[in-house]
């Protein structure tokens, strides 16, 4: 019997945290939903899911996999085995690799990388400059039109700065229904900056990043995507103002969405105290009213998502002095805890909210909830069994060494965080099972 043809039973899951159930996977979808305990289980693998709760696999509009470039950091591959484990069965691989995923050929390689390593669909986002120059358009219809099928367009890790370009992008991707996810940093106000501007970085002597040059670009972007009648998506927005700012655009009705990720809903500026360059991050991490703010937009809808920002570094790129460190945190494996921690176990969301914002929003976005490989679909019979199930009374310190991920630059080791991701499926496969990545039946590591 392939594994393919396995029938799973879920033996009394709480589908988006409600009441226990027995959920049948075959045949790579949901085949039915009954009464906990009355399943038919012959011939079956029964995986005992009492008190956890069942999500639609987790979808990530923003994962950097370091594959074609930085393989010593992360691959395709190992990158996608640690989505697996963190819940994820769909990402979005950000554009900012060696070479530069800027033409048909670079996304369609890292698409059929995704395909065979078979731990989540990969979804790769196309550059908007070539290179990430910032001068001169890519060849965004290839990309769309190429096997890889590219919806979402990003510099990430660098601002589409010009306005004439950013307008001539949003312009361009109205044709095939595509999306400009920009990285809002305006350069001019970061150049040597090293961590939020404020009280902190006067104290330890740090170059400051003022939360205004992340402001001025989404407010600009936000006029700009109103202006043309296109679709702006906002990266990792970390502060009170830029939450400020996308309220404002949404009240008046401009087709703008935004994302946050797990560390900027937890952690602060204060970190950097210690000069631990693993918390060197971009955007920086900000202040605690800036941790409110984003928590209470991503409560009441004006953040529609949680995007991880996964952000892999070999050792040599962040075990040195904070100044010469690159920027960036893993936080595949981790996001949904944070999210568990900051939000649900704090009343903000419920474990609905959190199918939303981790699943269904991101595949609506990146426009990849319809077709064959639908993700983000409802945990309902006859949809893909693309679905996570997490223990939430678990408590797990996180261990640096233990993460699947290739890199170890995790700002929560030694942290404590609760739930644990139990099992994984992509269209009924099992990716993982007793909190453990599984390839061919067996563990992994
Ligand atoms: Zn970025």
């Amino acid at each position: 019997m392939s594994l393919e043809s396995t029938t799973y039973v879920l033996r009394g899951a709480r589908p988006l945290g409600g009441d226990a159930a027995d959920v049948v996977l075959r045949d790579g979808v949901i085949a039915e939903i009954t009464a906990a305990g009355t399943a038919d289980t012959t011939g079956a693998e029964v995986v005992d899911a009492a008190g956890q709760v069942l999500l639609p696999g987790l979808v990530d509009l923003h994962t950097h996999l370091r594959e074609p470039g930085r393989e010593d950091a992360e691959t395709v591959a190992s990158g996608t085995r640690a989505a697996a484990a963190g819940g994820f069965t769909a990402v979005h691989a950000m554009a900012n690799t060696s070479p530069v995923a800027d033409t048909a050929g670079v996304v369609e390689q890292v698409y059929r990388l995704g395909q065979e390593a078979g731990w989540a669909d990969v979804h790769p986002v196309g550059a908007v400059t070539v290179g990430l120059d910032g001068e001169r358009l890519a060849e965004l219809g290839a990309m769309a039109d190429s096997a890889a099928h590219v919806r979402v367009f990003s510099d990430d890790g660098r601002c589409v700065a010009d306005p004439v370009l950013m307008r001539r992008a949003l312009e361009y991707v109205k044709a095939f229904d595509g999306v400009v996810a920009q990285h809002a940093q305006e350069p001019r106000l970061t150049e040597g900056a090293q961590m939020n501007e404020g009280i902190v970085s006067a104290e330890i002597g740090l170059t400051g990043w003022p939360a205004v040059a992340e402001e001025a670009i989404i407010a600009r972007d936000v006029l700009l995507a109103e202006h043309v009648g296109s679709r702006l998506h906002v990266c990792h927005l970390s502060t009170a103002g830029s939450v400020e700012i996308v309220r404002w655009a949404k009240s008046r009705g401009i087709d703008v969405t935004a994302e946050v990720t797990p560390h900027h809903l937890i952690l602060t500026d204060d970190l950097a105290r210690s000069y631990d360059p693993t918390f060197k991050v971009n955007p920086p991490l900000r202040t605690a009213a800036d941790v409110e703010a984003v928590r209470e937009g991503l409560a009441d809808g004006t953040i529609d998502i949680v995007a991880t920002d996964h952000a892999p570094h070999s050792r040599e790129d962040k075990d040195c002095e904070w100044g010469a460190a690159a920027f960036g945190m893993t936080g595949l494996e981790t996001a949904l805890s944070v999210v568990q921690e900051t939000m649900v176990d704090t009343g903000r969301l419920t474990w609905s909210d959190v199918a939303r914002v981790l699943s269904a929003a991101p595949a609506r976005i990146g426009r990849v909830d319809t077709g064959p490989a639908a993700q983000g679909r409802p945990v309902a019979v006859g949809e893909p069994a693309n679905l996570t199930l997490v223990d939430p009374a678990a408590r797990r310190t996180v261990d640096g060494g233990t993460q699947v991920t290739a890199s170890g630059n995790t700002p929560f080791r030694g942290r404590e965080l609760p739930g644990q991701v139990r099992a994984t499926f992509l269209r009924g496969r099992a990716t993982v099972l007793d909190g453990t990545p599984v390839v061919a039946g067996e563990a992994v590591r």
